[in-house]
């Protein structure tokens, strides 16, 4: 496996793989810290293109200024032995430098959509978000580029950006990855104490019942809402951030839920900031 650690020896690394080798071009992108929801969008590249690259860069931009930029897990060889484990081909590493260069100036700001949910409560999370991957598409040309349905609203900014843009890349997303527990893995999972692991468990409750209201037939989003912040009143100390039914293409909220209908959730266990979700069937 290769590790590539420029913009350039990544976009040549592309080029030489599917001009020369007529082979298609598969795009992980990750902040490291690889766990088994990393794992099956590796394995989902895999089995869909001929090449996939799996890119591991912890994002400055998209930190607000007291997040967890500074102490955010690093565990890069370990990284690099599940993405081969898996079948990436490559992994582009870059420094801080090689993606923002001295004096960088461009963003990319998808408008609306970037406020909404995790960009409500995070300013400039989402224009952090978008800016990296568009480098990193344009850096990767790859055919397809895999991400997780945990990060829903990231999905949807995404999305529309990709449209806009016209960039190529097919946008393909993989379904969230669990402990035994429900508790959706995250590489922010270890940042929690015993107790605060135990609480988590609120976020995937509510989730559940959620879904199981909706699909025994109940619609209503404020009813939904009502029952998944009951869930959250038997952990008081855990803060909600939000509880949300929205529209997964515009984030903007529904009265009353449809099939493919995002239910979202936010709440900090502690100091970390868990997040969740399912779309209604
Ligand atoms: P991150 O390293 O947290 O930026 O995540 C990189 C990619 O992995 C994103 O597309 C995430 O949505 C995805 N991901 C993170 N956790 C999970 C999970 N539990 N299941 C599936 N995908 C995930």
């Amino acid at each position: 496996m290769e590790i590539l650690r420029t913009v350039a020896e990544l976009r040549q690394w592309s080029r030489k793989e599917r001009n020369r080798s007529g082979h298609t071009i598969g795009l992980v992108p990750t902040m490291g810290a690889l766990h088994a929801g990393h794992a099956s969008l590796i394995r989902a590249a895999a089995a869909s293109c001929d090449r996939v690259v799996v890119s591991i860069f912890v994002n400055p931009t998209q930190f607000g200024p007291n997040e967890d930029y500074a102490v955010y897990p690093r565990t890069f060889d370990a990284d690099c032995a599940l993405a081969q484990s898996e079948g990436a081909s490559a992994v582009f590493a870059p420094a801080v430098e090689e993606l923002y260069p001295a004096g960088a100036a461009t963003f990319v700001e998808v408008e609306g959509l970037s406020h909404r949910l995790d960009g409500a409560s995070r300013p400039g999370h989402f224009r952090g978000v978008a800016t990296v991957v568009a480098k990193l598409l344009i850096a990767a040309e790859p055919d397809r580029a895999f991400f997780g349905q945990k990060d829903a609203a990231q999905v949807a900014v995404l999305r529309r950006m990709v449209a806009d843009l016209r960039l190529s890349a097919e946008i393909v997303v993989c379904p969230i990855v669990r402990e035994r527990d429900g508790l959706a893995l995250s590489s922010r999972n270890l940042y929690l104490s015993p107790a605060e692991r135990a609480q988590a468990l609120t976020l995937s409750r509510a989730v559940h019942l959620v879904e199981d209201l909706a699909a025994s037939g109940e619609r209503r989003t404020a009813t939904l809402i009502t029952a998944a912040r009951q869930a959250f009143a038997a952990e008081p100390a855990i803060r909600i951030d939000y509880i949300v039914l929205v529209d997964w293409a515009t984030l903007e909220p529904v009265e009353i839920a449809a099939p493919g209908t995002l239910f979202a959730v936010a709440a900090y266990v502690g100091s970390t900031r868990l997040i969740d979700n399912a779309i209604l069937g």
